[in-house]
């Protein structure tokens, strides 16, 4: 069965919106497989964002993901990494549709709630990553 690494943003944290994201998830039928809130390292976020390194923004993203802590989740279910992107909508919540995470939730990019895996490689690479074997049920 299909797993993806969920996390709610700092930004998201900080505007009550952990609630509202594990309930869509809950509500598509997805199931919770692990959730901590943790305040990710330096390293980690440089290691989490290391196909981002040479893009102008990279520095700026990895300080505004250490401002404050992040729910960290693995969800499971059927496609649930193309579905889940769905939900989220797209990077910019300016460009995302009504109905989506990113769409009924704030303009900026730069606070734009969630970060879901984009592909099989890097929901395993990400989960292995925020997770220990054992956290995982
Ligand atoms: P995520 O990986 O967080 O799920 P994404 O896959 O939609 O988002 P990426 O291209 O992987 O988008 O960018 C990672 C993150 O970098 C975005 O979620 C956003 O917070 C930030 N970001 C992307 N483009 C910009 C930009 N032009 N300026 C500032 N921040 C940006
Ligand atoms: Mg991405």
């Amino acid at each position: 069965n299909e797993r993806t690494f969920i996390a709610v943003k700092p930004d998201g944290v900080q505007r009550r919106l952990v609630g509202e994201i594990v309930r869509r998830f809950e509500k598509k039928g997805f199931k919770l497989v692990a959730l901590k809130l943790v305040m990710a390292s330096e390293e980690l976020l440089k290691e989490h964002y290391w196909h981002l390194r040479n893009r102008p923004f990279y520095n700026r993203l990895v300080r505004d993901m250490s401002s404050g802590p992040i729910v960290a989740m693995v969800w499971q279910g059927l496609d649930v990494i193309k579905t889940g992107r769905k939900m989220m909508g797209e990077t910019s919540p300016s460009d995302s549709m009504p109905a989506t995470i990113r769409g009924d939730n704030g303009v900026e990019v730069r606070r734009n709630a969630i970060h879901g895996s984009d592909s099989v490689e890097s929901a395993h690479r990400e989960i292995s990553l925020w997770f220990q074997e054992t956290e995982l049920s």
